[in-house]
């Protein structure tokens, strides 16, 4: 049975271990190679006047990033990574990788991301990329304990819809036997209807789909959304579950990544504290007047230069509450006494939005009344109005986009960094 190799100590004496073949370097009398696997590196070294005829063949004919098992005895040495090395009595080629390779793994070459998302399963090989998605790993398994301990119910919702949640421009249709569908671009309204549903405490990640025909850093065309929707809470309820998702998040992170972090280099991780400050929306206007060029005010969206400046600003994660109702959607729930401003909000990071979510709206006409004025047609959500009219406890809720999570917390200059097949304009493959 092979060893992971960080388990390889002098101590372990005989010891067979599986990986790929990182580095490859012939000194005339010995022959050194670095096996990796997922745990680590292990130098095996191969003196040729005493290793047998098979290893010297194997040897020899071994590329760079092929498969190998390698069996042989450990042994204490100063200069090999992690101070030890493997003289070997076999050395097995399983599966010999070709030349050349489309991609430099040991990262002394460095590599266009397009070359890199083309070749992402050598990409992923190399450590620091692979820290990335362990660390994601890590993120969404902090979260899903996070909800299973509050008492969450995980939901699953079709991707495959009638109709647009927001009846917006940004859905891609999709033939459906007969008639005309789309993949969904939010679990919005099933995640509601559950509240009609009684179960009070839901939550979904999953994947939401957006023909958004912009070609930016941080948007991708399917993501994966992390939503959540509860029961007899307000704005600043759910308000308060998502800085206590982010702030424990970053804390599992931080305790259980250590060697993924180093492989990242990154050695200032830093945990948020909560709670996060929350910024009415006319002081990040008034922010953003102030500090960039193009013009913007009250009632316009916050865009992307806005948004960093008013990020340079806070400093780190905030929120910003108490939007104009005209610029959210027909769900936000508007204050009784200035329905003109809702009980909306959005988390951010320095670098751009994490989360959109509000308090919403559970009464049936208000609701109708509220569709409508977006120019939208009532009939056309029928089947999401329905459960407004038979008892529909007050809620909230938001939505927590998954790879912008671990590009921030990652300081990855890419979204598509953070997801393993990014889906853009120009990429349908692999
Ligand atoms: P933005 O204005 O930044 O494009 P949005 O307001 O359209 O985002 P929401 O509908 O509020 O996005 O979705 C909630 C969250 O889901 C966002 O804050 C973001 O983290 C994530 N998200 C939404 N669309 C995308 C996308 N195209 N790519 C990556 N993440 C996304
Ligand atoms: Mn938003």
């Amino acid at each position: 049975m092979h060893i992971p190799i960080q388990s390889v100590t002098p101590e372990t004496g005989h010891a067979e271990i599986c990986g790929f073949v990182h580095e490859v370097r012939d000194l005339g009398g010995l022959a050194f190679f670095l096996i990796r696997d997922r745990t680590g590196i292990l130098q095996v070294t191969i003196p040729k006047k005493r290793a047998s005829e098979a290893v010297l063949a194997a040897a020899k004919a071994v590329s760079r990033e092929s498969v190998v098992r390698v069996t042989g005895t450990v042994k204490a040495i100063d200069k090999a990574p992690g101070g030890r090395e493997l003289v070997p009595d076999t050395f097995e080629i399983i599966s010999l990788a070709r030349s050349p390779l489309p991609l430099d793994v040991s990262e002394k070459v460095s590599a266009e991301l397009d070359t890199r998302l083309d070749a992402r399963f050598l990409d992923v090989r190399r450590p620091r990329v692979h820290a990335v998605f362990a660390i994601r790993s890590a993120v969404m398994h902090a979260i899903n304990e996070y909800f299973h301990n509050e008492g969450f119910i995980s939901i699953t919702t079709p991707k495959i819809v009638a109709a647009a949640t927001e009846g917006g421009t940004e859905l891609f249709p999709i033939a459906y036997f007969d008639k005309e569908a789309y993949l969904n671009q939010s679990p919005q309204l099933f995640k509601q209807m559950m509240m009609a549903a009684g179960c009070e405490k839901v939550y979904e990640i999953g994947p939401i789909f957006r023909a958004e025909e912009h070609n930016t850093t941080k948007h991708l065309n399917e993501a994966t959304s992390i939503d959540i929707e509860v029961s007899y809470a307000d704005h600043t309820e759910v308000m308060r579950i998502l800085e206590d998702i982010i702030v424990r998040t970053y804390a599992y992170v931080d305790k259980t990544c250590s060697a993924q972090l180093a492989n990242m280099e990154i050695f200032d991780f830093a945990v948020p504290k909560a709670p996060f400050p929350r910024l009415q929306y006319s002081e990040a206007i008034a922010i953003a007047q102030k500090k960039i060029e193009e013009p913007i005010t009250y009632g316009d969206d916050i865009g992307s230069a806005a948004e960093r400046a008013i990020g340079a600003e806070m400093g780190g994660h905030y929120f910003i509450v108490d939007w104009p109702a005209e610029i959210r959607p027909y769900y936000a729930m508007p204050y009784e006494d200035n329905p003109a401003v809702c009980r909306a909000f959005d988390l951010m990071h320095p670098r751009m939005e994490l989360a959109s979510g509000a308090q919403r709206v559970h009464d049936h006409d208000q609701l109708v009344q509220q569709i409508a004025r977006k120019g939208l047609n009532p009939e056309s959500f029928d089947f999401y109005l329905r459960p407004f009219r038979y008892g529909m406890p007050p809620h909230a809720g938001w939505g927590l986009g998954a790879e912008r999570l671990v590009m921030t917390m990652l300081g990855l200059p890419n979204v598509r960094e953070a997801v393993l097949f990014p889906r853009d304009m120009h990429r349908l493959v692999p």
